[in-house]
């Protein structure tokens, strides 16, 4: 912890007075020195939320000073290819507060307006799931999720329980994979259909379950293990949505991915989805509740990075408040 100058406020720019930062496994990675492209010294945070202090020369000021918004947290440059289709998530120059830019672990943050989203009535701690919400967003749609699907969601982590209410809401059934009786247990109570413990079960209760197989798997894990399972229990036409992170390369069974048809998809942040994420948000507090615990006051962060990193089947998503 340390005292820093409060940063510029330039054209198009606000300073938010920052209300709460969730603790996410990247920013685990990134403290601990592990992360593939993050480079130390930097203040990290990239799921936060604040209040509007000041607005810089050339906004558009939409929202009056003092309120609640969560921020996207993705900088692009608008012109490469994926820019061009759309999918900024992927810019070839993507820079995310937190890893690339500083981030919220700190009480005041400067970001363009454009990447603020309305968060009022929302407490500040729930209001900082939208982030990892998105991550879920862009998953269901990459994998084209729909009512009729029945979903294996590998990993319950906040991620994978946050795609879990991603296909709820899409009013799909699904069966969550963990290793954790935990978070199986926590699965069980924001609404899977069927829960799965590949260290206990056999694959055939998912296959009973799924009456022969499931139609999409959305991967939180990226463990060999977990990849071979998703394969072998997903329908022929079936998606199989990567969006767990690997520092390894995993061998895929190509010949089942081949026979079967299967579109294998990567997924990572959502590009134009964060309004969809606070939406699913506001239709789902009470279960973003159980997801979330809270620690007040920025200067517990340290503690409760280590805390987090060190009891996995204790803590889903810290959340510090301000
Ligand atoms: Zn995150
Ligand atoms: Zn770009």
């Amino acid at each position: 912890m340390t005292e820093i100058e409060e940063p510029e406020v330039g054209p198009g720019q606000v300073l938010l007075q920052v209300s709460a930062v969730g603790i996410c496994g990247s920013d685990h990675h990134i403290y601990l020195g592990h992360h593939p492209y993050a480079r130390l010294p930097m203040v990290q945070g990239h799921e936060f939320c604040g209040r509007i202090l000041r607005y810089g020369p050339d906004c558009q000021v939409k929202l009056p000073e003092g309120s609640q918004v969560v921020i996207e947290p993705l900088l692009r440059c608008g012109t490469c290819y994926a820019c061009r289709q759309g999918r900024y998530n992927c810019c070839e120059s993507l820079a995310i507060f937190g890893v690339h830019r500083p981030g919220a672990f700190q009480e005041r943050v400067v970001v363009p307006e454009y990447l603020m989203h309305a968060s009022d009535g929302l407490e500040a701690a729930v209001a900082t799931f939208a982030e990892p919400l998105s991550i879920a967003v862009q998953a269901v749609r990459r994998g084209r999720i729909q009512a009729e699907d029945i979903v294996l969601v590998l990993g319950a982590g906040p991620i994978g329980l946050a795609t879990l209410l991603a296909c709820k809401d899409l009013g799909a059934r699904v069966i969550v994979s963990d290793v954790m009786p935990s978070r199986l247990e926590k699965a069980t109570a924001l609404g899977a259909d069927q829960v799965f413990n590949p260290e206990r079960d056999d694959p055939r209760v998912i296959r009973e379950y799924s009456e022969g197989g499931v139609t999409a798997v959305i991967d939180a894990v990226a463990v060999e293990p977990a990849i071979k399972l998703g394969i072998e229990v997903l329908r022929a036409a079936g998606r199989y949505v990567l969006i767990g992170m690997s520092g390894k390369d995993l061998p895929i069974p190509i010949s089942t991915v081949v026979a079967k048809e299967i579109d294998i998809i990567g997924s990572r942040n959502s590009s134009n989805l964060f309004a969809d994420a606070v939406a699913l948000l506001r239709r789902n507090v009470g279960k973003v509740e159980q997801i979330i615990s809270v620690s007040n006051g920025l200067d517990t962060l340290p503690a409760m990075m280590d805390y987090s990193i060190e009891h996995p089947q204790k803590v889903e998503k810290m959340v510090v408040v301000l």
